[in-house]
């Protein structure tokens, strides 16, 4: 790597079709829908589109309008839903790309296939009654609250929905997650959603090898900088980190500006394929990693990958892993981006 790539984001759309096909095993013979909302969670929504598809999904599912039709500038015929609010100028743009919506309010679109959410627990969008539906309505969906933690309340959920929607099986129902595909049979009805599995991050508190799912994300940098910081000598802003021994530090060219938060002070990265701790105020364009001794120059750093978990950065971060994955800045020129096939 030279000093222009400060780092490097590799996609393995091979791990991408793996986790699908995972998925459609556990789909146990409902549909499933790749969602690739947010850049495909940083991964590139186009190629993860493809990959998804070529292993079986059936439709992609995005938040906004925008996002919707960068996809069907690169697939023609896929289908393409749009699930969260669209104003009342994209409902004609929607309709011209042959787009699906969805009405979770009182207003229906005519003139496009709209799929009508009903709440029956997130609190957030969604009609508490369901309406009768019209002509354009081809689905039925809901969206759980808790499918990776509180079994009680999901299983509600999903009673809530099979009621709300009883008598009107002729129309795709649909309303899990990743976390419900995993764990809820009762949750498939015709077709799944599922985003964060299918990047190979666990929606659960263990790692995705748990259910079988495989990473599909490195990110790589290098060591710019070795130095050994004698005993009372800091590192980093607000000088958090003090050695009291002497002590060797690595910085390495990636901060927050790349996606690298400044809570993830603490978590362990690779140095040469060894776990070392991060230390020191994380910078907007630098990290600081101990080290226990001299490395050259150009030493092989990995931020993400080879063990090293979105999962464990978001433990690190108290957060979870989809926040830390939509927060790389896989796209800005900052980092490079391979994908692989
Ligand atoms: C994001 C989203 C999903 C996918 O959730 P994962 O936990 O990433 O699988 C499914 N349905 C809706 C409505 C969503 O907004």
């Amino acid at each position: 790597m030279d000093v222009v790539e400060r780092s490097c984001f590799t996609f393995d759309l091979g791990a991408v079709r793996r986790n699908a096909e995972t998925l459609l095993r556990a789909a146990g013979g409902a549909e499933l829908w790749a969602v690739v909302k947010a850049e495909g969670y940083g991964h590139g929504a186009v190629d993860v589109s493809k990959a998804a598809l070529e292993a079986g999904a059936s439709a992609l599912c995005v938040a906004t309008l925008p996002e919707a039709l960068h996809l069907r500038a690169a697939l023609r015929n896929a289908r393409i839903v749009v699930m969260g609010p669209v104003s009342e100028r994209e409902v004609g743009e929607a309709r011209a790309a042959r787009l699906e919506l969805v009405a979770a309010d009182g207003q229906v679109p005519e003139g496009v296939r709209v799929h009508i959410k009903v709440d029956t627990g997130m609190g957030r969008w969604g009609l508490s009654e369901l309406p009768s539906p019209g002509r354009d309505v081809v689905g039925l969906m809901s969206h759980l609250a808790s499918a990776e933690s509180d079994p009680a309340f999901t299983q509600l959920q999903i009673e809530r929905f099979k009621e709300a929607t009883a008598g009107l099986s002729s129309l795709t129902r649909h309303v899990a997650n990743s976390a419900a595909t995993l764990r809820y049979a009762e949750a498939r009805f015709d077709a799944v959603r599922c985003g964060i599995a299918l990047y190979g991050i666990s929606p659960f508190d263990a790692g995705p090898e748990a259910e079988g799912l495989v990473p599909a994300l490195r990110w790589e940098s290098y060591l710019a900088l070795v130095k050994e910081l004698a005993p009372g000598e800091s590192t980093g802003y607000g000088r958090r980190f003090v050695a009291d021994r002497p002590t060797w530090i690595g910085i390495v060219p990636v901060g927050y500006a790349d996606g690298f938060r400044r809570d993830m002070t603490g978590t362990e990265i690779l140095v040469e394929g060894a776990r070392r701790r991060v230390v020191g105020t994380i910078s907007m364009d630098a990290l600081a990693v101990e080290l226990d001794g001299r490395l050259p120059h150009g030493t092989p750093v990995t931020l993400v990958g080879g063990g090293i978990l979105i999962e464990e950065h978001a433990r690190v971060a108290d957060t979870i892993g989809y926040e830390i994955a939509t927060g790389l800045n896989t796209r800005s020129g900052r980092a490079r981006r391979v994908t692989t096939a």
